[in-house]
């Protein structure tokens, strides 16, 4: 095994899947149980912001839990959890894809680009 630096965001995540795998799981699978299907294929929770949870310690927004846990994925602070559908409050794994910052951003100005959501502007 090579040495490789974690940041604290990659410690925590490899620790939830190497020793708290299934209440991670069954985390995840409660979560989703709680949002709302929507018929453009939205999972959406009933919060107005992207919702928060807290586990084991650490507060993370849902989505990137799901993502993370679904995909057994130790992914660094440095990479975020982007949606594909624009709906920061969708937590449907199919929507959710890694990237880095910088594409996050991108999709911000794609999205507003478009003119659909310039109430955010
Ligand atoms: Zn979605």
């Amino acid at each position: 095994m090579s040495f490789h630096y974690e940041d604290e965001c990659e410690a925590w995540l490899r620790d939830t899947m190497e020793n708290y795998e299934e209440e991670a799981l069954s985390r995840v699978s409660a979560l989703l149980a709680q949002t709302t299907k929507k018929s453009d294929g939205c999972w959406v929770s009933d919060t107005q912001t992207p919702r928060k949870v807290r586990f084991r310690g650490r507060q993370v927004a849902a989505y990137r839990l799901v993502y993370c846990v679904l995909n057994r994925a130790i992914v660094s602070e440095e990479v975020v959890v982007r949606h594909r559908c624009h709906n920061r409050r969708c937590m449907n794994p199919a929507h959710l894809v890694p990237g880095s910052r910088a594409d996050n951003k991108r999709d911000d100005w794609d999205h507003w680009g478009n003119g659909t959501d310039r109430s955010l502007l």
